[in-house]
């Protein structure tokens, strides 16, 4: 009777510290993509730009969307657009580094923060991943069975040790404005 009793015990410390970490998970991720939310991209920005006033090293910022990525939900269906949003995110967590965090920033957007990045090393990686994309159309089990699709990207590399998280994703956001606007499949940063 006291096996029974420790082993309902331990079933239920078991199941108490799944849910912890289930709920842990859920507060800090992305459930279609597994990456990063948005809340936990801007505290984590917030820390290390915070950490490089006194350290004065650089923080780079990469903001990602999907070129006309409404039209593969129009022609295809939703499940199609959320496959490829799973890929994708697939995709961007093979082409980053260790101490680089992928976030689903929102719809069909995505961001990667790069601490200890430089401008240069950056905008490689921008240019990589929009290859990646570009070159290798997305294989579906569902829907069209490939698709081909772009993304234009984003870049932008703290300035100063005061700029803030704010003031360096709008830079990132009017990069991505201009890759956008001068014909997508892009990388662009914002020429100081
Ligand atoms: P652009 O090249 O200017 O970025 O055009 P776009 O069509 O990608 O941009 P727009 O912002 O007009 O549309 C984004 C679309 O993304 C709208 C919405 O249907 C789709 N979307 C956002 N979130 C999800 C999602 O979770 N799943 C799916 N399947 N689609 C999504
Ligand atoms: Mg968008
Ligand atoms: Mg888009």
């Amino acid at each position: 009777a006291r096996g029974k009793t420790q082993l309902r015990r331990k079933r239920f410390a078991d199941r108490l510290r799944n849910n912890f970490h289930k709920s842990i998970e859920m507060a800090i991720s992305d459930p279609l993509t597994g990456l990063y939310n948005r809340r936990y991209m801007l505290s984590h920005l917030e820390t290390i730009m915070r950490e490089n006033a006194t350290t004065r090293k650089t923080v780079s910022y990469i903001i990602v969307d999907i070129d006309y990525f409404k039209l593969v939900n129009d022609e295809h269906g939703h499940d199609v657009g959320d496959e490829v949003l799973k890929q994708f995110g697939v995709r961007i967590q093979n082409n980053i580094r260790g101490a680089d965090l992928a976030c689903r920033y929102g719809g069909e957007e995505f961001v990667i923060v790069m601490p200890d990045t430089d401008l240069s090393f950056a905008l490689m990686v921008a240019e990589r991943l929009r290859l990646y994309v570009a070159d290798e159309p997305f294989e579906l089990e569902i829907g069209p069975r490939k698709l081909n699709l772009t993304i234009s990207i984003g870049v932008a590399c703290s300035e100063t040790l005061d700029e803030t998280p704010a003031e360096l994703m709008r830079r990132a956001d009017q990069a991505l404005y201009r890759a956008k606007r001068d014909g997508r499949n892009r990388v662009v940063t914002d020429a100081a």
